[in-house]
């Protein structure tokens, strides 16, 4: 494969983009060359502007569980930029896609649209301060809840991938009401709350984290955090912008017992275009304003063309139950392709699925939180990645994120990306021999 025009465009991109890109992953940094820049999508591929072909197991980091270019929710995008592409005054489909939110969520009685998930879990953190009027909130190493400045706190892949957990710029009067605890370890988090001297606010979870790789929560930790937090009156967030409608219809919450009191919802909600969206009981909800004193507002929140993507989405997702079923069998039939190959080629590998998000670290034991996913052989990840690429396979640029299987990802595609894998590995153990 060349890829001679997306090193050129990368240069280009890098003299007035820092970086060249508008997201730090996607420069890949941590697997090194250069990232092929896209020219368009089509189902389950992607073609760069060097003609190469790929299958595509990043979808846009999660939102794009119908594949590219779904005729459905490009029709009903097409529909809405017709009408207009935007007001900033209430529209009918924004109240239709919060129906159907409510209308999957247990948990959720009212919903509010915002532009991004990183919008979506700083509302939802500065909601439950207001609701309990305390500072301090807990959250996990290796979780990564956007890049607000109280959640930039060794908040996994895009920060480990560049060793630099915490970022200059947040000022550490912010972040020292950030109190930290270890992912799957219920011991650290009852640490917190007893360190915590102006109370605590709310425990943040990614449920299925999905962003120091996939690590999912034990049940019991989760029922145990339930159970902290109805101790000590704090609210316990469900940060699902990745997990919700990728784990399951109704994301994490679909798989747990534990019921969390706000929810964050991004990236599939979406269809593809920039929405974020945080609910809780009604309740809760009605300490933001205008209803309540909590502020929170934007120009282009609940947006009319990303609403009308989102609500096909949505709508598309329930009417075909069967999908996550078909999902996670694809999901599964990859990894345990992936270990195989990774078992021939006597090269240690863990491998996780929840539902259409998988996961694997060239690791020989099980990894349950951060600390565990460091342990993994990233300049493995780093040759299998490039040796996957340069096969029309494209996977996730780092070894602290998730894959992403689609509904247009099809058996064939499967295969193809198993015998790649097959071959690189089998070429890198020989290369070591
Ligand atoms: C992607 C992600 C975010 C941030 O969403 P953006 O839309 O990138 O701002 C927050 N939380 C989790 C769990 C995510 O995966």
């Amino acid at each position: 494969m060349g890829y001679e025009k997306s090193i050129e465009a990368f240069e280009e991109a890098y003299r007035v983009i820092p970086g060249g890109v508008d997201s730090p992953v996607r420069a890949f940094a941590g697997v090194g060359g250069t990232p092929p820049f896209i020219e368009k999508g089509e189902g389950g591929y992607l073609y760069d502007i060097d003609n190469n072909l790929y299958i595509d197991f990043v979808q846009s980091w999660g939102p794009l569980i119908f594949g590219h270019c779904d005729s459905d929710i490009e029709t009903a995008v097409i529909d809405a930029v017709r009408r207009g592409l935007s007001f900033g005054a209430p529209t009918t489909v924004e109240t239709a896609l919060a129906e159907e939110i409510v209308s999957l969520f247990d948990a959720i009685d009212k919903v509010r649209f915002v532009s991004s998930g990183t919008e979506a879990v700083m509302s939802a953190l500065r909601l439950a301060r207001g609701y309990t009027g305390r500072d301090d909130i807990v959250k996990f190493t290796g979780c990564y809840h956007g890049h607000s400045d109280s959640l930039l706190v060794q908040a996994g892949s895009g920060a480990a991938t560049f060793g630099n957990p915490s970022s200059p710029g947040v000022p550490a009067d912010l972040t020292k009401h950030t109190l930290l605890a270890q992912y799957n370890n219920i011991e650290s988090v009852k640490k917190c709350f007893a360190e915590s001297k102006e109370g605590i606010a709310c425990i943040i979870i990614e449920p299925i984290a999905g962003n120091m790789g996939l690590v999912p929560a034990e049940e019991t930790f989760l029922e145990a955090l339930r159970s902290l937090c109805d101790a000590h009156g704090a609210l316990l967030i469900f940060d699902e912008v990745m997990s919700g409608f990728r784990a399951s219809l109704t994301g994490a919450q679909g798989l747990t017992s534990v019921k969390p009191d706000i929810v964050t919802l991004g990236k599939v909600i979406g269809g593809g275009m920039p929405v974020g969206a945080f609910g809780a009981r009604a309740g809760i909800m009605a300490h933001l304003s205008p209803e309540g004193p909590v502020y929170q507002a934007g120009t282009l929140s609940g947006n009319p063309v990303a609403m009308a993507a989102g609500l096909a989405a949505l709508k598309k997702l329930k009417h075909r139950p069967g999908l996550y079923v078909e999902l996670g069998r694809h999901a599964k039939k990859l990894m345990n392709g992936f270990k195989r190959a990774a078992d021939q080629a006597n090269i240690p590998m863990v491998t996780d699925v929840r539902g259409s998000m998988f996961g694997f670290f060239f690791s020989d034991k099980p990894v349950n939180n951060f600390e565990e996913a460091l342990e993994n052989d990233s300049e493995m990840f780093a040759r299998f990645h490039k040796g996957m690429l340069d096969r029309g396979i494209y996977l996730a640029c780092s070894a602290y994120e998730t894959g992403f299987i689609s509904s247009q990802t099809s058996d064939e595609m499967i295969d193809v990306a198993i015998r790649a894998a097959s071959d690189v590995l089998k070429e890198i153990s020989e290369s070591e021999a």
